[in-house]
């Protein structure tokens, strides 16, 4: 099952992303963050904190983006 996508009201490039998972957390992407976006799961902080991947992306990226193309 994809991701859920909600843009946040007023703010363009951010949304929130809601987990697949079981708890269905909601995390904050902004899409205008660092080279390709920013997400506030443990899962991308742990590719930008240990390996320095300034362009890492997760599927909560993945999931605005594909959003806001429009697909
Ligand atoms: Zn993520």
């Amino acid at each position: 099952m994809e991701p859920q996508v909600f843009p946040v009201a007023g703010e363009l490039g951010r949304f929130h992303v809601q987990s697949s998972g079981s708890c269905g957390l909601l995390y904050l992407v902004d899409l205008d963050e660092l080279v390709s976006g920013w997400c506030g799961c443990p899962h991308f902080e742990y590719k930008v904190a240990s390996r320095l991947v300034l362009d890492a992306e997760c599927k909560h990226i993945r999931a605005a983006r594909a959003y806001e193309a429009g697909v």
